[in-house]
C-alpha cells in the first residue's frame, strides 16, 4: 500500500532531542491508547519538553504541564508534534483551549484531518466523496467499482479534510482483497476519523460493518446515507438514541444530492478537536463465554506483547478468537514464543466445542445480536414489514403486553422448580449429616475432639450443605434461560421499568442470580458497560434475598407465622427489592448526578440449550458458593463453636456438676425421678455454660445495640456470626437457644424453644422474646444487614474499597433502622 503523503513529513516526539521543545499536534493509535495519553496531558496544543532522550534508552522522560512523565520509545512515535524553539516555548502557555497563538504555532500542520470513508458497497461513498471534493469518480449501482483509495479534499473553515474513498466492503475480515485493504488502511494509516457511511434503507446488514469498527476502537462519525429512501419507505429511526447507544455522532445524509455533507464535516472537526461531547467508547458484549475467552487472550497479549498502542488488544483478541489468519500472523510478529496464538487456539477450540459451531459464526452471531438490540430500540419499519430486523419470536417475547406475563411465568416456574425439586436432595442431605453425626458420636471417645467434630463441624457444615441443591438447581435454570438467549430478552423488557429505578435493563440478570447467591450475581454485573450502572447494581444486589437467608425465614415463619406462611415470605422478599430500588434512587441522586447513559441491549441469537453447557455454566456460578462453604463457613463454624465451648468451668457450672453428681448418688429417688432431675440440671448447666462462654459474654456486651429492636443477646450473637455467612445464623441459634440438640433449621424443637424463650431480666422479664413482630423485625434485619464476607470480597474486587465499605455500613445501618421501624410501628399501633 502506498503511504499517504502525511506520514513522510510528520514529526513525532521521537524526533525531538533532549532539551528541545515541541507542541503536540495529534496522537495516533487506537482509542484507549490515545485516551490514556490524553489523561497524562498529551493533548493537542500542549507543549512538551524532552528531558532525556538518549539513544537506546527506554523509557524517555518528558516534561508536560509542569510534571514529568515517561513514555516508551515506541509510544512516542504516536505523538505528532511541531518543534518550537526554547524562546517560543517559554512564552507560550496552554490553558486547555486552542488559542490564536496555538493556531499560529501549529500553523497548517494541525489543520489537516485525515478521514477514511468506510462502508458497504453501494451505500453511496463515492457519491459522498464526489460531492464533497468536487471530483468525478465513477459512481455505479454495482459493487466493486472502487478498487483503490482515491484521495480528495474538502475545505471546512480553515481545516483541510482529506477524504480517502476506500473500497466498499460488507465486513472487515480477510476474505476479499477489498476487506484486507480497508483493514490495513485503518490499522496502518491511522486515519484521524473514520467516516462510516451506512445505507439507511438497509440498516441491519450495514451496521454489521459498524460493529467491526467499534471493535477496532477507531474515532468514528456515521453518515446515515440514503436517508431519503428511509423516509420514502415510511420507516422511523430515532437517530439521537442510536447515536447515544453507539457513542458517536450520526448525521442523516443524502449524498447523491449533497445533503448533510457540511454537517458531517462539522462533526468531524468537532470530534477531531475533542469538542464533541457525546462520545464514548462502547464494547459489544459477546456474552459470558466469549467475553471470558477474549479476556484470557487479552491478558496473554498484555503479558507478552509490546503493541505500542497501535492496535486495540480487544480487537486483536476478538479476531484471533474468530480465527482470523491475518491478525494471527500480525500478532505472531510481536509474539516470539507464540503463547498468545496458543491461548487463542485453545479458547477457539473450547468455544467451538461448546457451541458446536465455527467460532467466526458465533462471533458474527453476537454482532448481529448487538445490531438487533440497537435497532429494536430505535427503529420502526414502515411499509415493508418483511425487513423487520428481529426474529419473529422476539415480537412475542419482547412484546409490550405479552412480554411481562411470559417473564413472570418463567421466573415463577424457575423458583417453583428450585424449591420443590430441591426439597428432595435437601432432605437426603439432612438425614445423611444426621446419620454422620450419630456415627461419629458412637465411634469417637468423649471429649473436646468429639464435640468439635460432631457439634462444630458436622452440625455446622451439614446445615449449610443441605442448602446446596437449591442453589445448584436455581443456577441450572438461570443458565438455561441465559443459554437460550431468553435472559437477554427479559433484560430488554425490564429495561423501561429498571430505568425508572435509575438502573439498566441489564441489571435484571444479576438481580435474578442474586436470589441464589450474591457472589456470582456481583460478578455478572460485568456485562454492564457503564461503571455507574455497575456500581449501583453491585451495591443493591445484596438486598435480593439470597438463598442462604432462606433457612432462617423458614425457621421463623414456621414458628410464628403458621397462618400466612407464603404471604410473610413474599413480604420479606419484596421488602428487599423495595430497599434495592430506594437505595439505587438515593445513591444515584447523591453520588452519580450526571445523566444515565444508554447502552445497546444485545439480543443474541436463540440457541437450543445443551445439557452440557447448562452444567458448565451452573458450575461456573456455583464454584464461588462451594469455595465459601469449604473455607469461610467451615472456619467460622469452628470458631463459633470454640467461642461458645470455652471456658468449660466456672464456680456456677461446677456447682451444677456437683449437684448432678449428688442427684445421681441419691438413693431416695426413683430411677425416673433421678433421670428427670439430672436432665433438667444438665440443661441448666449448659445454658449457664453458654452464657458464661466467650460468645455469651460478647453477646451480653453488645446486647444494648440490639435492645431497642427488641432482640435479646442470643439474637445479637447470631447476627454477628452471620457476618461470616448468613447460613450460620440458624446454626448459631440452634446452639444458643437449644443447647442440647444439634443445629437444624427444620427441627421443631428449635422452633419450640424459640416460642417458649422468655426475657430473663429487664422490664419484660418473664415475657416471651419472640413476638411475631420481633420475629418479623429479625427477618428484616437478617435480610438487609451486612452481606456475607464472600459477597463483600466480591464487591471489593468488582468495584473498590470505598464501595465495599459503603455497602458494609450502609446495609447494616439500614437493617438496624428498618428493624427499629418495625418495632416502633408495632409498639405504637398495637
Ligand atoms: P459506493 O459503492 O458506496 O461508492 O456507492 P455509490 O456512490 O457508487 O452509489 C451507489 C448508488 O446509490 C448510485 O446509484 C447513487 O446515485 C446512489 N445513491 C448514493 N447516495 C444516495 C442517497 O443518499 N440517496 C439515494 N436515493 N441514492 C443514493
Ligand atoms: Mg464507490
Amino acid at each position: 500500500m502506498k503511504k499517504d503523503e502525511r506520514s513522510e513529513k510528520v514529526l513525532t516526539l521521537a524526533d525531538v532531542k533532549t532539551g528541545e521543545y515541541g507542541v503536540i499536534v495529534r496522537i495516533t493509535g487506537h482509542g484507549s491508547f490515545r485516551h490514556r495519553l490524553m489523561e497524562m496531558g498529551f493533548v493537542r496544543g500542549e507543549k512538551v519538553k524532552v528531558i532525556r532522550n538518549a539513544p537506546l534508552r527506554d523509557p524517555i522522560e518528558y516534561e508536560i504541564m509542569g510534571g514529568h512523565v515517561s513514555l516508551r520509545r515506541i509510544e512516542d512515535r504516536r505523538v505528532e508534534v511541531v518543534p518550537v524553539t526554547e524562546e517560543v516555548a517559554n512564552n507560550y502557555l496552554f490553558h486547555g483551549t486552542i488559542t490564536e497563538e496555538t493556531e499560529r504555532i501549529l500553523g497548517k500542520v494541525g489543520k489537516k484531518i485525515n478521514v477514511a470513508l468506510v462502508g458497504n458497497p453501494n451505500c453511496g461513498k463515492t457519491s459522498f466523496f464526489n460531492h464533497a471534493t468536487g471530483m468525478r469518480e465513477k459512481v455505479g449501482n454495482y459493487s466493486g467499482v472502487t478498487v483503490d483509495s482515491k484521495l480528495g479534499y474538502y475545505q471546512y473553515k480553515d481545516y483541510t479534510i482529506a477524504l480517502a474513498d476506500l473500497p466498499g466492503t460488507y465486513s472487515i475480515t480477510e476474505y476479499t482483497p477489498e476487506e484486507l485493504y480497508v483493514r490495513q488502511y485503518i490499522m496502518e494509516q491511522h486515519p484521524d476519523i473514520v467516516l462510516n457511511i451506512v445505507d439507511a434503507s438497509n440498516l441491519e446488514r450495514n451496521l454489521f460493518l459498524t460493529t467491526q469498527l467499534i471493535d477496532m476502537n477507531v474515532p468514528m462519525v456515521m453518515a446515515l446515507n440514503m436517508y431519503d429512501e428511509l423516509e420514502k419507505n415510511g420507516d422511523q429511526l430515532d437517530i439521537d438514541t442510536l447515536s447515544e447507544l453507539f457513542g458517536f455522532p450520526i448525521i442523516p445524509t443524502v449524498s447523491s444530492k449533497g445533503t448533510g455533507i457540511q454537517e458531517v464535516m462539522a462533526k468531524i472537526v468537532d470530534l477531531y478537536e475533542n469538542l464533541e461531547q457525546h462520545t464514548k467508547h462502547i464494547h459489544i458484549n459477546y456474552g459470558t463465554d466469549l467475553e471470558k475467552s477474549i479476556d484470557l487472550i487479552k491478558e496473554e497479549m498484555r503479558e507478552h506483547l509490546d503493541l505500542s498502542g497501535a492496535y486495540s488488544t480487544r480487537y486483536l483478541a476478538i479476531e484471533m478468537l474468530a480465527g482470523d489468519k491475518v491478525i494471527s500472523e500480525l500478532v505472531g510478529k510481536f509474539d516470539d514464543d507464540g503463547s498468545v496464538g496458543k491461548v487463542a487456539d485453545e479458547q477457539r477450540a473450547v468455544i467451538e466445542k461448546r457451541y458446536n459451531e465455527d467460532a467466526a459464526t458465533i462471533v458474527s452471531g453476537a454482532k448481529y445480536g448487538f445490531v438487533r438490540g440497537a435497532l429494536l430500540e430505535t427503529y420502526t419499519q414502515g411499509k415493508d414489514k418483511s425487513k423487520q430486523p428481529a426474529y419473529s419470536i422476539d415480537k412475542i417475547l419482547t412484546n409490550r403486553w405479552l412480554g411481562f406475563p411470559i417473564l413472570i411465568f418463567f421466573l415463577w416456574f424457575m423458583f417453583q422448580m428450585t424449591f420443590t425439586l430441591g426439597a428432595y436432595p435437601q432432605a437426603w442431605l439432612e438425614s445423611f449429616f444426621g446419620w454422620l453425626g450419630e456415627v461419629f458420636t458412637r465411634i469417637l471417645p468423649d471429649g473436646i475432639f468429639k464435640d468439635l467434630i460432631v457439634d462444630g463441624i458436622i452440625a455446622g457444615v451439614g446445615g449449610v450443605c443441605s442448602f446446596l441443591p437449591n442453589i445448584l438447581i436455581l443456577f441450572f435454570f438461570i443458565s438455561i434461560l441465559e443459554d437460550t438467549g431468553y435472559m437477554a430478552r427479559a433484560a430488554f423488557i425490564m429495561d423501561k421499568l429498571m430505568h425508572r429505578m435509575g438502573l439498566h435493563g441489564k441489571s435484571f440478570i444479576p438481580y435474578i442470580i442474586g436470589f441464589g447467591c450474591s457472589v456470582p450475581a456481583i460478578m455478572a454485573t460485568r456485562t454492564l458497560e457503564n461503571r455507574k450502572d455497575r456500581i449501583l447494581t453491585i451495591i443493591t444486589v445484596p438486598f435480593m434475598s439470597c438463598s442462604a437467608r432462606l433457612p432462617l425465614y423458614t425457621l421463623i415463619i414456621s414458628a410464628f407465622f403458621t397462618q400466612h406462611k407464603g404471604l410473610v415470605l413474599t413480604a420479606v422478599y419484596l421488602f428487599g427489592i423495595v430497599m434495592a430500588v430506594v437505595t439505587s434512587l438515593i445513591v444515584k441522586k447523591v453520588a452519580f448526578k450526571t445523566e444515565r447513559d444508554q447502552f445497546v441491549m444485545e439480543l443474541p441469537p436463540y440457541r437450543i440449550p445443551t445439557f452440557r453447557n447448562a452444567m458448565i455454566h451452573m458450575w461456573d456460578k456455583s464454584v464461588q458458593y462451594l469455595k465459601k462453604m469449604g473455607t469461610v463457613i467451615l472456619v467460622a463454624t469452628v470458631i463459633i463453636w470454640a467461642l461458645e465451648y470455652f471456658p468449660q468451668h466456672s464456680p456456677q457450672i461446677d456447682s451444677y456438676s456437683a449437684q448432678i453428681e449428688q442427684v445421681e448418688k441419691d438413693g431416695s429417688l426413683t430411677d425416673t425421678e433421678r433421670e428427670a432431675q439430672v436432665a433438667q440440671l444438665e440443661l441448666d448447666r449448659s445454658a449457664c455454660q453458654i452464657e458464661n462462654s466467650y460468645l455469651g459474654r460478647f453477646g451480653k456486651f453488645i446486647a444494648p445495640v440490639f435492645r431497642p429492636l427488641g432482640f435479646d443477646w442470643q439474637m445479637g450473637v447470631s447476627i454477628i456470626t452471620g457476618f461470616a455467612a448468613k447460613e450460620i445464623v440458624v446454626a448459631s441459634m440452634g446452639v444458643l437457644y437449644h443447647s442440647d440438640a444439634e443445629a437444624d433449621e427444620n427441627s421443631s424443637s428449635l422452633q419450640n424453644s424459640l416460642k417458649t424463650h422468655v426475657w430473663s431480666d429487664g422490664p419484660n422479664a418473664g415475657q416471651p422474646v419472640f413476638t411475631p413482630w420481633v420475629a418479623f423485625g429479625f427477618m428484616i434485619f437478617i435480610l438487609l444487614y451486612f452481606p456475607c464476607v464472600a459477597a463483600i470480597t466480591a464487591i471489593k474486587k468488582e468495584s473498590n474499597t470505598k464501595w465495599m465499605l459503603f455497602t458494609m455500613f450502609y446495609t447494616t445501618g439500614v437493617a438496624w433502622l428498618a428493624a427499629f421501624a418495625v418495632r416502633l410501628i408495632s409498639t405504637l399501633a398495637f
